[in-house]
């Protein structure tokens, strides 16, 4: 398989990518801008590793639309999987306008390039091709104490992040309706895992907690996310592009409900095992001023990945914390140097 992974330098690309390289009949082509939340570290080490030459990376940003239709006509792929996006909420609220560059004409242009290539293939190399678009549930807004998102939700987002999201998912199902363009979109909770930029709320809280600072928790804590572990993540994603149905969306979500303090808690309990200090890290939670708009809950009913394609978590919230709390201890310097390269401090932003 030839595939294009876009954003593969990104937290939730680069696991995906790692995964994909193993595989020496996959060739792999990782297209990124290389953003401020970008490394490429943990592919590296792997090459070095094994001396894989299955994989090349191309500093492209989205907007670049002539060179990216360059890039896909030589690579020929067989499968788009489109990661790449600003993702972080807090930073929408500051700076909308570069999500709509990335998120909204970022997806436009690559719809519009693969939809070019698509017409220079035959019957049976479109037949096997298919683009898809890796996106979130905060497309569907905030849900109350009951209920979960599914693939029949409303879409009703309420950042600029989930809206520029919710904007690039309209245009994939455009182009599948529109040019008959083969597209499977996924919607998933919040992921976790090793290797993510420290400013999401887990790396943010055991980045703060291993330098005795102050951990911040929005407004009461109590807001609501299915946490998915971010391999459990990568093995929905292979199997919703391999074997899903074109035109198709499937939901993914973690099983993993949680409330942002006892999120908080959690760490600080597996920190306090692992890495003692004379006081419990829960002596460093304080509460903050909450999230303008920030979504009450979320939460994903992943019944038809489930039922039609065989997926079910196998690391689950428990035992994926515990592995990331551990590989945060160990990694401490890459936390250090990551931050020092973006020039992001873990000050709060957003506000
Ligand atoms: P990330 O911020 O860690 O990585 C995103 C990557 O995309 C970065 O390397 C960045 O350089 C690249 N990128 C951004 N704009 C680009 C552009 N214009 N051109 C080329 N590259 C560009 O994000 P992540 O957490 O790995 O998320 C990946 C995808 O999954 C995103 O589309 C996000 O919306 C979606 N998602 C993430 C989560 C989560 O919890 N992290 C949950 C649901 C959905």
């Amino acid at each position: 398989m030839k595939i294009i992974v876009t954003g593969g330098c990104g937290f939730i690309g680069g696991t995906l990518i790692r995964k994909l390289i193993i595989n020496k009949f996959n060739y792999i082509l990782n297209i990124d801008k290389f953003g401020y939340a970008s490394d490429h570290k943990a592919i590296d080490d792997l090459l070095k590793e094994k001396n894989y030459n299955n994989y090349r990376f191309c500093r492209i940003d989205l907007k670049n639309k002539k060179k990216l239709f360059e890039i896909i006509n030589s690579f020929k792929p067989d499968v788009i999987m489109h990661l790449a996006a600003e993702s972080h909420v807090d930073r929408s609220i500051n700076d909308p306008e570069i999500f709509i560059e990335s998120n909204i004409i970022g997806t436009f242009n690559l719809l519009d390039v693969t939809r070019k290539y698509l017409k220079g293939l035959n019957d049976k190399q479109k037949s096997k091709f298919i683009f898809h678009h890796i996106s979130t549930d905060e497309v569907f807004g905030s849900l109350d104490q009951k209920g979960k998102f599914s693939e029949n939700s409303p879409y009703d987002p309420r950042s600029p992040y989930s809206a520029s999201k919710a904007s690039s998912d309209h245009l994939v199902r455009s182009f599948f309706h529109t040019y008959g363009l083969p597209v499977i979109i996924t919607n998933c909770s919040n992921n976790f895992g090793p290797w993510q930029y420290p400013e999401k709320l887990i790396p943010l809280v055991i980045n703060k907690a291993l330098k005795s600072e102050k951990i911040p928790l929005y407004g009461d804590g109590g807001n609501i996310r299915d946490w998915l572990y971010v391999e459990d993540h990568v093995d929905a994603l292979l199997l919703c592009a391999l074997q899903g149905k074109s035109g198709e969306t499937y939901c993914i979500g973690g099983y993993g409900e949680r409330t942002n303090k006892l999120v908080v808690e959690e760490i600080c309990s597996i920190l306090d095992k692992n890495k003692p200090k004379l006081n419990s890290y829960k002596s460093l939670i304080s509460f903050v001023k909450d999230r303008p708009g920030h979504d009450k809950r979320y939460a994903i009913d992943s019944s038809k990945i489930k039922k039609e394609l065989g997926w079910k978590p196998k690391y689950g919230f428990t035992r994926g914390l515990e592995k990331t709390v551990k590989w945060y201890i160990r990694n401490d310097e890459w936390c250090r140097q990551i931050l020092i390269k973006s020039k992001y401090n873990c000050e709060r932003i957003g506000l």
